[in-house]
C-alpha cells in the first residue's frame, strides 16, 4: 500500500544506454521526485572512443564495457529492443513488456550489430586480437575515425602486419578539414599503410582472402575489418507516434530545449537529433545535461520557460588517436599531429574521465 501522503513519483523512461543515454540516467538516479527505467539493446555501456584499443589489448576493455547495473545500482534497467511508442505514453519492448512514461527520452544512437552481454562483448574483443596478431596482412574498409585510428592502432602495436585500408571518398576523415586529411594519409603511409582512395569493397565477389574492388583490382588479404559507418538508430521510431518527427535523413527534429517537435514530454539526446553540428559522443553528453536539467525543473513544477537551451557547436573540435602516442587534432581551422595532440587522448582515451563522470573509479 502506498504511504500516506506520498508522492506520487513521475516515470521517465529512457530508451539507449550508449553515451548520452547513461550519462542522463546517472545525472537523474537517486533524484527523489523521479523513478526512471533505462531500456537498452544490451546490459552494458560501452565507451566507444575507445574500442579500438580494445581490439590490440583485450584487457583494456574491462574498462570501457561497463554493466549498466555497475554505474547505477539498484535503478530499473530492461535489456530489450524498444519497437513501438503509443499515444498513451507506452513503450513497447521485444520481449513485449510495456513501460509506462510521464516523460521520454530517445538516446538511440547508430545501429549496430553488438553482444547482449558483458561477457560476450569481452570476448568479441579477445577474438579480434586473435584475428589480428594471426593474420600477416589485415584490410580495413572505412576510412573515416574508426577506420583510420584501427590501422594506426595496429601497426603502432604490430609493426610487421601489412595493413591495407580501402576507402570510398576520395579523401581520408571527410568530417574534418583536407589538412587534417594529408596529415593522416602521411602519418599512415610513413608506417606503411597502403591507402587506396576512391574505391570500394565488392563483399558478394570476394572470397578466400581475395576481396575485389570497385575498380577491378582485387586485394589480397588474411582478415578484414569493415569500419564503414552505421545507419541512424530511429528506423523502430517509423511506425510510431514520432514517425512525422523524423526528417529526411531519419533525424529527430528537435527545438532549443531538445524536444521532439510537436510532444510536450519527449526528449531527444545524441546522434539521432537533427542538431546541426557533428555528431560527436563529448557533444551528446552536453545534450544529456541539458536534458537532464530540463526534466528536473518540469518534474519540479518549474516554469517551462525557464528551461535550458542548448546552442549547437559551431566549429568542429575532432581528435583522432593515432596509435598510443599520436594524435591527430583540428580546433577551429588549426590542425596538429603528433605528441601534444596525443597527450590529450591517446595514452588512456579518455576511459579514466569516462568512468569519473559515471561515478566509478578511473
Ligand atoms: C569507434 C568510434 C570512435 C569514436 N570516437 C569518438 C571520439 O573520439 N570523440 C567523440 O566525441 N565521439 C566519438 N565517437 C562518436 C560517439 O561515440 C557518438 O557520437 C556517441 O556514441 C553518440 O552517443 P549516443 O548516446 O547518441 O548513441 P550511442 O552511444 O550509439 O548509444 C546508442 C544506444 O542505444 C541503444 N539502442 C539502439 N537502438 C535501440 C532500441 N531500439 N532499443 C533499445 N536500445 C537501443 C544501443 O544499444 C546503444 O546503447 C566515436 C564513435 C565510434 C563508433
Amino acid at each position: 500500500m502506498a504511504e500516506k501522503g506520498a508522492e506520487k513519483k513521475k516515470r521517465v523512461v529512457v530508451v539507449g544506454g550508449g553515451v548520452s543515454g547513461s550519462l542522463l540516467c546517472k545525472t537523474l538516479h537517486k533524484h527523489r521526485h523521479l523513478d526512471f527505467t533505462l531500456i537498452d539493446s544490451k546490459e552494458y555501456f560501452e565507451i566507444t572512443w575507445a574500442n579500438l584499443r580494445a581490439m590490440v589489448e583485450p584487457s583494456f576493455a574491462k574498462r570501457i564495457v561497463i554493466n549498466h547495473h555497475e554505474y547505477l545500482p539498484g535503478a530499473s534497467i530492461i535489456t530489450s529492443d524498444a519497437i513501438g511508442i503509443d499515444g498513451d505514453g507506452e513503450v513497447s519492448t521485444t520481449e513485449g513488456r510495456q513501460i509506462s512514461f510521464d516523460y521520454l527520452v530517445i538516446a538511440t544512437g547508430h545501429m549496430g550489430k553488438c553482444c547482449v552481454t558483458k561477457s560476450e562483448r569481452l570476448k568479441q574483443f579477445e577474438a579480434y586480437y586473435e584475428k589480428i596478431n594471426s593474420s600477416e596482412s589485415i584490410l580495413i574498409v572505412g576510412g573515416g575515425p574508426t577506420g583510420v585510428e584501427l590501422a594506426a592502432e595496429i601497426v603502432v602495436d604490430f609493426p610487421a602486419k601489412k595493413v591495407k585500408l580501402v576507402h570510398r571518398g576520395s579523401r581520408l576523415l571527410e568530417f574534418i578539414g583536407e589538412t587534417a586529411s594529408k596529415k593522416a594519409l602521411d602519418w599512415l603511409t610513413a608506417r606503411n599503410v597502403e591507402v587506396i582512395l576512391g574505391q570500394s569493397v565488392d563483399y558478394d565477389s570476394s572470397s578466400d582472402g581475395a576481396y575485389l574492388l570497385s575498380g577491378g583490382d582485387t586485394i589480397v588479404a588474411d582478415c578484414h575489418f569493415k569500419c564503414t559507418s552505421e545507419p541512424i538508430g530511429t528506423s523502430w521510431l517509423k511506425e510510431t507516434i514520432l514517425k512525422d518527427s523524423l526528417d529526411d535523413f531519419g533525424r529527430l527534429m528537435v527545438d532549443a530545449n531538445l524536444r521532439v517537435k510537436g510532444f510536450a514530454n519527449i526528449f531527444a539526446v545524441g546522434d539521432v537529433t537533427d542538431v546541426p553540428e557533428l555528431k560527436q559522443g563529448y557533444l551528446a553528453q552536453r545534450h544529456s545535461l541539458v536534458v537532464a536539467n530540463n526534466l528536473k525543473l518540469l518534474i519540479e513544477g518549474g516554469n517551462e520557460c525557464k528551461m535550458a537551451k542548448y546552442t549547437p557547436a559551431s566549429s568542429p573540435l575532432a581528435t583522432v588517436s593515432l596509435g598510443r602516442r599520436d594524435a591527430l587534432a583540428q580546433v577551429r581551422s588549426v590542425t596538429l599531429i603528433g605528441r601534444i595532440p596525443g597527450m590529450l587522448k591517446s595514452k588512456d582515451l579518455f576511459v579514466g574521465k569516462t568512468r569519473k563522470q559515471l561515478g566509478l573509479q578511473a
